[in-house]
This record gives structure tokens, C-alpha cells and sequence, in this order.
């Protein structure tokens, strides 16, 4: 059977680490939360983030904007955000309502306040292998491989969806950290052929038990983003991964859903925030300035 590789211990040790380097600051590092409408998963995130922030001592501020919002109102939030200096990361809680167009509103964050790591400076800067601050999920998932000593340079790396947020920075992270790296995707023929070339699979496809045991290589490391919410009975929701529980007798190493990838997120969010208040003002060009 698969080694599980829960996330709580490894989330555990990442806000244990953000919490001891936010406690050396001056003062808390301020994170600043942005939401816009009453969409329920929204405001349960906004609110989980929030929690945790206190609990490493992060000072936050959840900016709620109504439903109807314009973007010149949201624009002029974050023009006031990135002007004020006890605000050291900056988060819009994605998706925005439908008439709000997410690119120029990721693209008006300061980029050494852009915590969720989604600026297109901070993107080119990962894929250039420059320091800048990293997308959350991926970056969750490099912590739990290293939390778990799990091996990542020299390793055949496939990754299974190429999002914005999920699939291509982490296809970025994994080239710099020397793997070989092969991105599929809802266009890839033969699906099965190419996840059972990896040794590290990585599951980022939203498709609840994708990936079968005869996709997976004997021995592999398999981390599953993915939550799916399906229901087994009317009324009785449940989350499960994009890996089929039948691969733990395959996989070598298996993140659970829920309670795998899931956790790394947040405790990313918080670790950025602290790197964000750690750099001092004005060296964004020089290249020193995150990890
Ligand atoms: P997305 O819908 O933006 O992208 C999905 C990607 O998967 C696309 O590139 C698509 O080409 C690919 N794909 C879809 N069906 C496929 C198939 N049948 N075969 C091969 N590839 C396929 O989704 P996303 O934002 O990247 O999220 C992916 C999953 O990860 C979702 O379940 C999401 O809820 C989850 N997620 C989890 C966290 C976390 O904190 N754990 C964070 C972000 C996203």
C-alpha cells in the first residue's frame, strides 16, 4: 500500500515556520483580503484565511465589495492597498463576478505585494528561475515533497492539467527544482500512456478519479490537487480527489483528498505574506529579495 502523505503535518510546519519568522518582524506582517459578492465557497475561504492569518500572527483585513461592484471601485481598493505600508500582501479572492475581467485586476496588485503570485512579472519571474513570490497551490505541493523527502531532481515529473493556477506554475517550479517535466491535458491522447511514464505525478485536472491504477507506475509518488464534490446519495456531498482510491495499492506515495494538498495552500498564503513583509521596500529588481 501507498505511503500516505497527509498535508496537516507538513501545513503544520510551514505556519510553525512562518509564525517564528513573522514574530522577528517589527511588526505583524498585514495581509490584505479582497472579495467581491456573497458566493459562498468565497466567503468560507476569505474567512479560513483569515482565521489562520491570526493564528500566526499576521494582522488581516477582509475588504468585502458588493456583488455589483465596478472594477474602477475595485481598482481604487487596490491602488489604496498598495499605497498603505502596514499591507504587505495582497489577496483578490478568485472568481470575481462575471462583468469583473480578472487580468487587469491581478495585474494591478503590486508584484511584491502579490501574495497569490499570479502577476504576470511574478510568473515571468518563475519562469525565468528568477526569485519573486509563487502561486499558492503550487508552491504548497513543493513543501509537502520536501516535508516528506520525496525526491524531485532527476525525477520523470508528469503534471495533469495546465491552469494559470495550478498546472503551469507548477510545470515551472518542477523544471527549476530539475525535474523532467511533461504537462498533459484535456487534449492529450492516450492519457494513460504518458502518466505511467512518472515517477512524480501530479493530478490537477478537476475530474473526480481520473487517474485509474493502470495510469500509475508501480512505486510512483501521486499527488492529487483535485476536489470534486460528488454525490453518492440526494443531499449527501462529499469531496474526493482526481485519483481513484484504487491506486494506493499501485502508488509508491499518496496524498489523500481530503486533507492532502488542500492544507499546503493556506499555510503557502501565510509563508508568502511573511516573505512579502520580510523584503525590504525597493529591491524588487535585484533579485535577492524572496526565496
Ligand atoms: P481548471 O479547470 O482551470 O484546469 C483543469 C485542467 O485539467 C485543464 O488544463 C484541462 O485541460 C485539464 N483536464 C481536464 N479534464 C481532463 C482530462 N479528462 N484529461 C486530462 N486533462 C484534463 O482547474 P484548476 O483550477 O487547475 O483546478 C484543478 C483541480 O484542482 C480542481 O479540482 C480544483 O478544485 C483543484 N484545486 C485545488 C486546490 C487546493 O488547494 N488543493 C487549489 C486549486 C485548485
Amino acid at each position: 500500500m501507498a505511503r500516505p502523505l497527509p498535508g496537516a503535518p507538513a501545513a503544520q510546519a510551514l505556519l510553525a515556520e512562518a509564525a517564528r519568522r513573522a514574530g522577528r518582524l517589527a511588526a505583524p506582517p498585514g495581509l490584505a483580503l479582497v472579495r467581491v459578492g456573497d458566493d459562498p465557497a468565497s466567503v468560507a475561504y476569505v474567512r479560513g484565511k483569515a482565521r489562520k492569518a491570526a493564528e500566526v500572527g499576521l494582522r488581516s483585513a477582509v475588504h468585502a465589495l458588493p456583488e455589483a461592484a465596478p472594477q474602477a471601485e475595485l481598482l481604487a481598493l487596490l491602488g489604496t492597498l498598495n499605497a498603505d505600508p502596514a499591507v504587505h500582501g495582497i489577496l483578490v479572492q478568485l472568481p470575481l463576478p462575471p462583468h469583473l475581467d480578472p487580468e487587469p485586476v491581478l495585474g494591478a496588485i503590486l508584484p511584491e505585494k502579490d501574495v497569490d503570485g499570479l502577476h504576470p512579472v511574478n510568473i515571468g519571474r518563475l519562469w525565468a528561475g528568477q526569485p519573486g513570490l509563487r502561486p499558492c497551490t503550487p508552491a504548497g505541493v513543493m513543501a509537502l515533497l520536501a516535508f516528506y523527502g520525496l525526491p524531485v531532481a532527476g525525477q520523470r515529473a508528469v503534471i495533469v492539467g495546465r491552469s494559470a493556477l495550478v498546472g503551469r506554475p507548477l510545470a515551472a517550479l518542477l523544471l527549476n527544482a530539475n525535474a523532467t517535466v511533461t504537462v498533459a491535458h484535456s487534449r492529450t491522447p492516450d492519457l494513460g500512456a504518458v502518466t505511467r511514464e512518472a515517477e512524480l505525478l501530479i493530478v490537477a485536472a478537476g475530474r473526480a478519479h481520473l487517474i485509474t491504477p493502470d495510469m500509475v507506475r508501480p512505486g510512483a509518488t501521486v499527488i492529487d490537487v483535485g476536489i470534486n464534490r460528488v454525490a453518492d446519495a440526494p443531499g449527501q456531498g462529499r469531496l474526493t480527489g482526481d485519483v481513484h482510491p484504487d491506486v494506493a495499492a499501485v502508488a509508491g506515495a499518496l496524498t489523500p483528498v481530503p486533507g492532502g494538498v488542500g492544507p499546503m495552500t493556506v499555510a503557502q498564503l501565510l509563508m508568502n505574506t511573511v516573505l512579502a513583509a520580510e523584503a525590504p521596500a525597493g529591491q524588487e529588481g535585484r533579485g535577492g529579495r524572496f526565496r
